[in-house]
């Protein structure tokens, strides 16, 4: 049984609904055919003064006329007897008389509810306008960043870094099916172990703090490949929002590896030597400083051993410089092979070379320095048509507190070998102070 209302009960009903006009955070306005205002609530008449030329709020058409001229044809042409006659208009208040910078933005609805009545729904759309236009502008700058770009990969995370949404581009950077990547961790994406989980949630912490937060290195493929990548993650949500509300971010994952190729082989140039693929000088020096540096720290034995190709000038004047560029090719070989990855081979220019050798004293320096010289007797290069029997001979200093720096210790040995050159060649020499004097 449905319950009649009374009268009384009917006034306090429309008074409480007026009431809650009044105060909606919205503004709103009750209008007739001809657009006279007939109910307005405060918001409405707050946003509507600034438009008003004569100072009053009688007709809603009249106050925007400049705005919206031609509301009162919208609103005459609407034939239907209830409706929406327009939803979410945007009026754009020249506001330049007020002096401010940004025009204005005003949202209109407007709602037919009957032959007589229409209700018209006010609010102040700036906010959200300039919201929209710098979401625009950011993904115009992000279009820009990654166009040309062919392997990326845009992955949102949400707060705890875990993978939102599966998408193309996704897959194509990393061959991660969607069942896979949802979800996730974003630490998928590197080697294992490669990410723990303090390390991804440090990332996102950065993010919130810098503004982004980057890194480069190894990523790995769903198939277990591995490629060189760059991921760089910034926060989505507002800086400062509370750590209780949402937070998320976004990944852009790229694969590099062209540049990293290009950087390699830069690095190559600038520590190689050309002709034989040794260490140059330069990280010899380098290496020999920081081999200097620890055994200051904690002396352990360390010795040079310098090598220079026998009569050499004869090889070049006998089968021309390339057949001895070829020499010194097999000579670099030998080198690596005698003294192994621990030492540092380097070619010191022209057919001299040096092998640093940590941790090691004068009698192993020198038994090593002893076997390339027979392994270079023993083995005649064969170069073309030619076969070249040559022989090396080589000088062995050992570090002691004695030595200022690297360059003194270089010297000694450079001693051992003119003394090994002396002595007849296709030898070693260790330095000794006599040698000095002779
Ligand atoms: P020694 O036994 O006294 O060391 O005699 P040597 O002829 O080896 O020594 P010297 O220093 O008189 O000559 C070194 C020669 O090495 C001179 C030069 O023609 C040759 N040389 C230097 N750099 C290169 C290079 O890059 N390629 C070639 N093919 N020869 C080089
Ligand atoms: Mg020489
Ligand atoms: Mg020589």
């Amino acid at each position: 049984m449905n319950a009649i209302a009374t009268p009384e009960q009917d006034q306090n009903d429309y008074e409480a609904l007026l009431q809650f006009l009044y105060i909606a955070p919205i503004g709103l306005a009750q209008i007739g055919p001809d657009g006279e205002i007939v109910m307005i609530n405060a918001l409405c008449a707050q946003l509507l003064m600034p438009l008003s030329r004569d100072g009053g709020l009688n007709n809603l058409f009249v106050a925007l006329e400049e705005v919206a001229p031609d509301l009162r044809y919208r609103v005459g042409d609407f034939e239907a007897s209830s409706g929406m006659i327009c939803d979410a208009m945007h009026l754009y208040v020249d506001t330049s008389r007020s002096g401010r910078r940004d025009a204005q933005v005003l949202s209109l609805s407007l709602l037919k509810l009957d032959q007589e009545r229409c209700m018209a729904v006010l609010g102040d759309a700036t906010q959200a306008v300039r919201r929209e236009r710098e979401l625009r502008q950011s993904q115009a700058w992000i279009h820009t960043l990654v166009a040309g770009l062919t392997d990326y990969a845009l992955v949102p995370l949400d707060d705890q870094g875990r993978c939102q949404e599966w998408n193309a581009g996704i897959e194509r950077v990393t061959g991660f099916a969607p069942s896979l990547v949802q979800g996730a961790s974003y630490s998928i994406f590197y080697p294992p172990d490669a990410m723990e989980a303090w390390r991804a949630t440090d990332r996102l912490h950065e993010a919130d703090h810098n503004g982004w937060s980057f890194d480069e290195g190894w990523r790995q493929r769903a198939d277990g490949t591995r490629y060189w990548g760059s991921c760089l993650i910034a926060p989505m949500h507002e800086a400062g929002q509370p750590k209780t509300s949402q937070r998320s971010y976004s990944l852009i994952l790229r694969d590099i590896s062209d540049r990293r190729e290009a950087a390699e082989a830069l690095r190559r140039s600038l520590w190689t030597d050309h002709l034989t693929g040794l260490s140059n000088r330069r990280v010899l020096f380098e290496t020999a400083e920081l081999e200097l540096q620890r055994w200051r720290r904690a002396p352990r034995p360390m010795s040079v051993v310098m090598i220079d190709a026998d009569h050499f000038k004869r090889i070049n004047d006998r089968f021309g410089h390339p057949v001895g560029d070829a020499v010194l090719r097999h000579l670099a070989t030998a080198l690596l092979t005698t003294f192994g990855p621990n030492s540092t081979v380097a070619r010191l220019g022209g057919e001299e070379f040096v092998a640093l050798m940590p941790s090691t004293g004068t009698d192993d320096a020198a038994a090593a320095a002893l076997r390339l010289c027979r392994a270079v007797a023993a083995q005649a290069v064969q170069v073309g048509d030619h076969t070249i029997a040559y022989t090396v001979s080589a000088g062995v200093a050992t570090m002691d507190a004695g030595l200022a720096n690297v360059e003194a210790l270089l010297e000694r040995a450079d001693i051992a070998v003119y003394a090994a050159k002396a002595a007849g060649r296709n030898r070693v020499t260790c330095w000794a102070p006599s040698l000095i004097k002779a």
